[in-house]
């Protein structure tokens, strides 16, 4: 269960901005993600989609406004730091996979290290966890022997281990071949469908209509639009978007 109530928003930024020197990626964000959305960000390379991400779990540091995350205001060092990136998975484009440990382990060694579970526990639930995303006979193998698809499937199960509150997507499905991104988009939609959070950066508008609550559209650091998919795909609002999308559809 939630430590906060079920009404409090699990995300909230405030006049979030950040600056990489003179460059100003982030200005004067504004977003409330709720317990159980699923929030499609898309939008042209550069426009900061990536550093709201890191925002979020802290990866990057924010140089002004607020990001409060189940309630609490995110500190940048320190114990409530290390909870929260527990408690918000991510799962980035490269799969970052641990490469001289096991499709297991790479499953099990968070909750070990960092949760404190038994190793059988662990791994109990770590294939089960695998089953999920269809890659329970690939348990012993290394990444390396694995799909990009497969291998981005472990990273999901490796996420959903640590049982977050929130799953971050950075652009899961664009370093796979074509005919692999669709069963990596079917895994996350059936995260969408059981109550997942999520925020996913994506251009795949199919999994945009089937599993987003809303589209959020973001370029030169700001939030341009936020709509329905619906709505946005079909009757975008802004020349900015408009002109975006007429480029990837
Ligand atoms: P997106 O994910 O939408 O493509 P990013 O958040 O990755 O955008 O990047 C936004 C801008 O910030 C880009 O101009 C990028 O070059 C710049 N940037 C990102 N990370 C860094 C960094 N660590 N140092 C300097 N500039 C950065
Ligand atoms: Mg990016």
């Amino acid at each position: 269960m939630t430590e906060n109530g079920a009404a409090t928003p699990l995300v909230v930024l405030a006049d979030v901005n950040k600056h990489f020197g003179n460059l100003h990626v982030l200005r004067d964000i504004n977003l409330t993600i709720s317990r159980g959305e699923v929030l499609v960000v898309i939008g042209p390379s550069g426009g900061g989609k990536s550093t709201l991400c890191r925002a979020i779990n802290r990866l990057e540091t924010i140089d002004g406004g607020t990001i409060t995350f189940d309630g609490q205001p995110l500190a940048a060092e320190g114990k409530t730091l290390a909870k929260l990136r527990s408690e918000v998975g991510m799962v980035f484009q490269s799969f970052n996979l641990f490469a001289h440990k096991t499709i297991l382990e790479n499953v099990t060694l968070g909750p070990i290290k960092v949760r404190g579970i038994a190793k059988a526990e662990a791994e109990r639930r770590g294939m089960e966890l695998l089953e999920r995303v269809g890659i329970g006979a690939q348990a012993s193998k290394y990444p390396a022997q694995l799909s990009g698809g497969q291998q981005q499937r472990v990273a999901i199960a490796r996420a959903l281990a640590m049982d977050p509150k929130m799953i971050l997507f950075d652009e899961p499905t664009s370093a796979l071949d074509p005919e692999m991104v669709q069963e990596v988009l079917d895994v996350m939609i059936g995260l969408a469908q059981e109550g997942m959070t999520m925020m996913v950066v994506t251009h795949e508008m199919g999994f945009a209509r089937r599993a987003a609550n809303r589209v959020v559209f973001m370029a030169e650091g700001q939030i341009v639009e936020e709509n329905t998919p619906e709505e946005f795909f079909t009757n975008a609002r802004t020349d900015r978007a408009k002109d975006f999308l007429s480029k990837i559809l």
